[in-house]
């Protein structure tokens, strides 16, 4: 199991969080890797028959055997109808893809030969057509300077508004300007997500004080927590903590009117997660982001997926494994509104071979989504 890093939110220039810098961040456009393996329209199609929207990117090069995985990125998307297609567990609204390159590729400079100016831009433009407003796989052109391109007549229209209008008949370049298009009402904000090893005290692992939860897949081991009565915890002095969890909680959910509540004082497994929560987030408490490939996830809610739930790898058969978690500690901290994206932890489980596919799209992993909510059961709105 690879050493845990935790993601913060960091503000950054809007072009260091393009294509050629390979970055791992929130909101935006996506950051493509592969232009050649870019998802189908079918798989950004949500099972409601909304386009998905573009949520986060976590680049991984180099942390996955062979040539192919040099550079590697996983893509999370999310329905728009979040309200009443958020749907916790597999999918549910939640959709991530998988692209990899090798070192040798056409688009980005290897690292031996990338000077500083040549770092952040393309060794070759890609030759795709993506949307100018959001930055997916776009089907329609402008049909005067046929330079620029669109997934549908909404963006267009919205391009047209903010910029085109100027420069279509003037010389529009490629790919690579798009960054200075302005960034887009129905894009999320756009923030840059730095990874760092985290720094634990006197070794401790995340387990110590929980004698039954070497949880996997499963997390819990009974899905009634109504009923199932838990002696109190040995450390009673934590409630303060406790209470400080709550009530962040507490903020959480009423910030997300579609989540559960979250009720105080109960001593049920819910409990113990929400410590458990607290305490792994304790030491550094600004982390929106845990990247840990074939480590634990950790959960907010009672809704964890079940052994069954995560399918093996399609391609090469093997077992998906945790690969990282998007906290909702990043709604507030990148200011999202919650009627736009709503959602408790979203664990991505992926192939642990990362491995490679004669497949030109690009390869689908699993979300699961852990929404803020204490009984497995209850529906998340009414
Ligand atoms: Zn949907
Ligand atoms: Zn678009
Ligand atoms: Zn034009
Ligand atoms: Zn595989």
């Amino acid at each position: 199991m690879a050493e845990l890093e935790v993601g913060f939110v960091e503000d950054c220039a809007p072009a260091l969080l393009t294509a050629p810098n390979l970055p791992t961040k929130f909101g935006g456009r996506p950051a493509w890797l592969n232009f050649e393996q870019l998802p189908t329209k079918e798989q950004l199609t949500c099972t409601c028959g909304a386009t998905l929207r573009f949520l986060f990117q976590v680049y991984s090069g180099g942390l996955y055997k062979g040539d192919q995985n040099y550079h590697r990125c996983v893509f999370v998307f999310v329905c728009p109808n979040a309200s009443t297609c958020n749907n916790p567990g597999r999918q549910g609204g939640f959709r991530a893809f998988r692209q990899t390159l090798p070192r040798q590729n056409k688009y980005f400079h290897e690292v031996s030969d990338a000077t500083d100016d040549a770092s952040g831009t393309f060794k070759q433009l890609p030759d795709v057509r993506l949307c100018y407003a959001c930055g997916m796989p776009a089907s329609k052109s402008c049909s005067r300077c046929h330079k620029r391109h669109y997934c549908s007549r909404d963006h267009q229209r919205w391009h047209w508004l903010h910029g085109h209008k100027d420069e279509c008949t003037a010389d529009c370049t490629g790919y690579a300007d798009l960054v200075s298009v302005e960034p887009a009402e129905f894009l999320f904000p756009e923030r840059l997500l730095v990874l760092e090893p985290i720094k634990t005290n006197t070794g401790d692992s995340d387990d110590d004080d929980d004698d039954d939860d070497d949880e996997t897949l499963d997390g819990l081991d009974d899905d009634d927590d109504t009923t199932t009565k838990k002696k109190h915890d040995d450390d009673d002095d934590d409630d303060d903590d406790d209470d400080d969890m709550h009530s962040e909680l507490q903020q959480i959910a009423k910030e997300n009117p579609n989540l559960a509540p979250v009720a105080a004082n109960t001593s049920t497994e819910f409990d113990k997660m929400i410590k458990k929560f607290r305490k792994a987030l304790a030491d550094e408490p600004d982390q929106v982001l845990r990247y840990q490939q074939g480590g634990k996830p950790l959960w907010i809610g009672s809704r964890v997926p079940e052994e069954h739930d995560i399918s093996p790898c399609p391609t090469c058969g093997a077992m998906r494994e945790f690969e990282f978690e998007l906290l909702p500690q990043i709604l507030p901290t990148v200011e999202v509104s919650t009627t736009a994206a709503d959602f408790g932890v979203l664990a991505v489980y992926t192939c642990p071979n990362s491995c490679d596919t004669a497949n030109t799209d690009a390869l689908e992993e699993i979300v699961w989504h852990n929404p803020v909510t204490r009984n497995s059961t209850e529906p998340l709105s009414s």
